[in-house]
């Protein structure tokens, strides 16, 4: 199972993995708050039940579901909280799926949320390097379209600034793409949770 959001009536995916008939367990840092967002921070149940053994870990919440052994029963946990604080990073991580959040899963040259891939600015046979400056999100006939042409020989100039952007940039843009596989447990702990519910 993936953790899914739509918008404008097509499905967009969260890279979070979740394997189908998983409980998967929301793990929160110290204060609270998620470990990580891109990929939202889970673990699977075992995982969990391994670090609460392990003292590592607070269980905030739980599923319905329990788990037994002959001398043993035990709710699974839901929301688990790290006992020691992590510093969170705050510089995203360069992967596709994060380059289409901060381009808001739009193609940069036609605005058209169709058929994404990425696009190099200068194209690699120009010079041009995989970075955050030097991608962005374009459809598939955008794409085609430019080719091997730098922006000035295909006349065709992406929407924004192709940057770097702050954990803070991506959640914002995140606001607008909320995963609609959340189990109810987790709302509390995500920004996006009064989004949903206004
Ligand atoms: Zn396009």
């Amino acid at each position: 199972m993936l953790l899914r959001s739509v918008y404008g009536g097509r499905e967009r995916y969260l890279n979070a993995h979740v394997s189908q008939g998983s409980w998967p367990v929301l793990v929160l840092n110290a204060d609270f708050r998620p470990l990580s967002y891109y990929p939202l921070s889970l673990w699977s149940w075992q995982d969990a039940i391994k670090a609460v053994f392990l003292d590592r870990v607070n269980i905030v919440a739980h599923y319905d579901q329990a788990v037994r052994s002959p001398t043993l029963e035990m709710q699974l946990p839901s929301v688990v909280s790290l006992k020691s604080f992590v510093k969170p990073t705050t510089h995203p991580a360069f992967t596709r799926f994060n380059v289409f959040l901060r381009d808001r899963f739009a193609c940069q040259y036609c605005g058209s949320p169709e058929d994404l891939t990425f696009d190099h600015i200068i194209p690699r046979s120009k010079g041009g390097q995989t970075t955050w400056e030097n991608v962005v999100a374009a459809c598939s006939p955008c794409n085609l379209r430019k080719g091997n042409l730098t922006p000035a020989q295909a006349k065709m100039f992406p929407r924004q600034h192709a940057f770097a952007p702050t954990v803070h940039q991506l959640h914002r843009n995140g606001r607008l793409f909320p995963p609609n596989y959340l189990h109810d447990s987790w709302l509390d702990y995500l920004y996006w949770d009064t989004e949903l519910d206004p």
